[in-house]
């Protein structure tokens, strides 16, 4: 496999294309953002964290059925995946209270969700990733009214898989954000990465937070709680 040229650089990881059209490389970046990019800081180590922990869980979601654009891994910061066309629309399961949620509606942080709620955000960062409904993304063309039935429905699925992994290694998987792009034979596959980058991780019995909001918030420890994260799920670092 042979890495050619930088295809698109995001604000953690960058994409090249291969020598195989069907193929691209993830490279997971040390660079952390927050608020659309305008705080920004290299953390040491957490490129490989992300890395494995993304393997990690990517492995888990395809025993459970769900499609997933990892090929192999190619080193510690490097992942050889599927080339997918990309659908601009993150979804956004919630099972507790935190977040824009909290911000847009008053709710009190932490309230649990019953049922766990679904959400559509336009990937857009000019925008600000403005939450959308479903009739948006059909009527501009974003994704059709299937496509995203079924991002629906696999996002529901990685949330039952995932809900009950963190819960075992005694953490509340609160929410969490996944993206979808369309496969060369048509098909719907999970893209992007899951990583504590994306989801909100809180202790099951301290409620302290172990995720992306430290770095949001200024908690410090973010590597530490990335890590810890990594060896309560037995992800080998
Ligand atoms: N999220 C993300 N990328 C985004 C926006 C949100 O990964 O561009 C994740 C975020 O980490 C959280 C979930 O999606 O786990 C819900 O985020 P929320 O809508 O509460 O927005 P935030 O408070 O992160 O701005």
């Amino acid at each position: 496999m042979e890495k050619r040229t930088e295809l698109y650089r995001g604000k953690a990881k960058t994409v090249y294309t291969t020598d195989d059209p069907e193929r691209l490389i993830l490279h997971f970046r040390n660079d952390t953002s927050a608020f659309d990019g305008e705080k920004v800081e290299q953390l040491d180590r957490k490129g490989m964290i992300n890395n494995k922990f993304n393997n990690f869980i990517m492995d888990k979601l395809e025993a459970a059925g769900v499609a997933t654009q990892i090929d192999k891994v190619l080193s510690d910061t490097e992942t050889l995946v599927k080339r997918l066309d990309m659908i601009p629309v993150e979804c956004v399961v919630r099972n507790y209270a935190a977040g824009s949620l909290v911000r847009r509606l008053g709710v009190e942080e932490g309230q649990e969700l019953s049922p766990a709620t679904f959400e559509l955000f336009l990937k857009n960062d000019a925008l600000h990733d403005p939450m959308i409904n479903e009739t948006h993304a059909v009527a501009f063309g974003w994704a059709t009214a299937e496509q995203l039935a079924q991002m629906k429905s696999l996002t529901f699925k990685v949330n039952d898989v995932l809900k009950q992994l963190f819960d075992d290694a005694g953490m509340l998987l609160v929410d969490f954000k996944l993206e979808f792009g369309v496969a060369a034979d048509g098909s719907i596959v999970l893209g992007d990465e899951f990583s504590p980058d994306g989801c909100r991780l809180w202790d099951k019995e301290t409620r302290k937070k172990l995720d992306k909001d430290r770095f949001r918030q200024g908690l410090g420890g973010v590597v530490e709680a990335y890590e810890e994260v990594a060896n309560r799920l037995g992800v080998a670092l």
